[in-house]
């Protein structure tokens, strides 16, 4: 059966980053290209990154059921399509998603055997610095983004696994372990390997309930607008 990993994060903690990373060293995964109503970035591509679509064009979408889930996230529409979940199972492939957490808990209501993965950054300094080193936004954005941050951060507890994208090797190892781990819980195999169960181990660090003594003074940089 098609496993759904969801990933989410606030923008700028380096999701897409990690995602980059870690998905040519997982085989059998698909990843929804998501439609969008907002303008391509630098050199993004249509089809690539995002389906490109004007505002009329994803609401003739919404009308027509093709979503499985949609959200409006930073003034613009963003959309899971429906077929690339039948296509995962069509191939016998396991899907990721790159959601924002509007989309992620409907995902989560829908498909309850989802698996959801929340990737926060350090603490709100280092996100700013983040989002600043990308040069991607206006200040207005910025802001608008470490605002909305904030209010993300708090929807972790919904989210079965807790990634601090700290140093890029370790969260990459850490998002691969979690993703092969859970697919061989599905798969049922046993006895494991000495690596398998290495890797078990290590996804295990990172679920919700072994992460929230980490979690705190995260949290606790964004509630007072510092590191
Ligand atoms: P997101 O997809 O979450 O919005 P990006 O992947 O675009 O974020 O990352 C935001 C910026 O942070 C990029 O400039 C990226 O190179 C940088 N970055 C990502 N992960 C790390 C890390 N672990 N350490 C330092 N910089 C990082
Ligand atoms: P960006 O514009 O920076 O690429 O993405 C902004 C936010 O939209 C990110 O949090 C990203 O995860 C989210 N996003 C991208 N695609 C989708 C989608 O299909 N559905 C939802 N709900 N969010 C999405």
């Amino acid at each position: 059966m098609t496993s759904v990993f969801i990933i989410s994060a606030p923008s700028g903690s380096g999701k897409s980053t990690l995602v980059d990373k870690v998905r040519p060293e997982v085989p059998g995964l698909d990843f929804s290209v998501s439609y969008t109503t907002r303008p391509p970035r630098g050199s993004e591509q249509d089809g690539q990154e995002y389906f490109f679509v004007s505002r009329p064009q994803f609401e003739e979408m919404v009308r027509q059921d093709q979503f499985l889930e949609h959200a409006d996230v930073f003034r613009n529409y963003y959309g899971t399509a429906r077929r690339f979940l039948l296509q995962a199972e069509d191939h016998g492939k396991d899907l990721l998603l790159d959601i924002d957490v509007q989309g992620a808990e409907q995902i989560m209501r829908k498909i309850p055997r989802a698996v959801g993965v929340f990737i926060l950054p350090p603490d709100r300094n280092t996100l700013e610095r983040r989002l600043r080193s990308r040069s991607q936004d206006s200040e207005e954005v910025i802001q608008l983004r470490l605002a909305t941050a904030t209010r993300e951060i708090e929807n972790y507890s919904k989210y079965d696994y807790i990634l601090v994208n700290d140093r890029l090797e370790e969260s990459t190892e850490a998002l691969k372990a979690i993703l092969l781990a859970e697919r061989l819980k599905r798969s049922g195999a046993q006895p494991l390997s000495a690596d398998d169960n290495a890797m078990v181990a290590m996804a295990e660090l990172h679920r919700l309930n072994n992460m929230r003594a980490r979690i705190e003074p995260i949290l606790g940089s964004f509630r007072t607008g510092g590191a």
